[in-house]
């Protein structure tokens, strides 16, 4: 889809996509076929045919193509994409046997960021604009500060869900480290890098529900497919949103905001 001599991307200056297909994402869904999208500084200036385009414009020849909003991806485990292709055919049961009691506390800083730099590759160049890391493999801060070394990396908007399958949660995000962990690196306000909380439970266990509201205002995510239906939990999450102001269930198949 792209014209033939590479156009001047230098940023800041104005970009045109051509003779597109546009998906708006708009209420009704609108589908402009033969569309131009107009880019000037950071925002969408027109969307329709035969555009016409300031000075100097860049263009890019996208007919054949789609421009679409980015794709959100809500529950990715980005630092296991360096051994993605290990355990294709695995059950889930033996997955959990490989990385929650087997291998998965062998896995350094560095392996981390190669699974999170891979993914995140991986991610943008497929389309998908911004993905939850849900980053359960963080058994030490420097793990953590490895994740976010490789998401910082890439053009892409991510949100680290922070997890550690080697330690109840209980125990990790009450450590000086991680309050310390979380300041550091997510305190500048960066719209590129989110942050959440990621609680690789079955149910909400009731040491998470302590009274010391030690999570307030971080978003926090329970890990488990189809979670919300377990007997009992929605019980949890009705008592858990009283302390927690932003709580979600993360699914393999979908999250469920409660
Ligand atoms: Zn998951």
């Amino acid at each position: 889809m792209t014209s033939a001599a590479s156009p001047d991307l230098t940023p800041g200056r104005p970009l045109v996509f051509r003779n597109a297909t546009v998906l708006t994402m708009d209420d009704a869904h609108h589908v402009h076929h033969g569309a131009d999208v107009l880019i000037i500084g950071e925002h969408i200036a027109g969307v329709g045919p035969a555009l016409a385009v300031p000075d100097g414009t860049a263009e890019i020849d996208a007919t054949g193509g789609i421009v679409m909003p980015g794709m959100i991806d809500t529950h990715r485990h980005m630092w296991q994409t360096a051994m993605r292709g290990y355990g294709a055919d695995w059950t889930l049961t033996q997955y959990f046997v490989w990385y929650y009691l087997q291998w998965g506390k062998v896995f350094r800083p560095e392996d981390i960021f190669a699974g999170n730099l891979l993914s995140a590759i991986e991610a943008v160049d497929a389309g998908v604009t911004t993905t939850v890391d849900w980053s359960h493999g963080l058994q030490t801060v420097a793990h953590a500060d490895a994740a976010v070394d490789a998401l910082a990396e890439v053009p892409g908007r991510f949100v680290l869900a922070y997890g550690n399958i080697q330690q109840g949660p209980w125990e990790w995000s009450t450590a000086p480290e991680f309050r310390d962990f979380v300041t550091r690196r997510f305190g500048s306000g960066n719209d590129m890098l989110g942050f959440q909380m990621a609680f690789d439970v079955t149910g909400l266990d009731p040491r998470l529900l302590s009274p010391d509201r030690r999570h307030r205002g971080h978003r926090v995510g329970v890990h488990g497919k189809r979670a919300e239906r377990r007997p009992g939990l929605p019980a949890h999450l009705a008592a858990a949103r009283a302390r927690h102001s932003r709580l979600a269930v993360h699914g393999h198949q979908r999250v469920v905001e409660r």
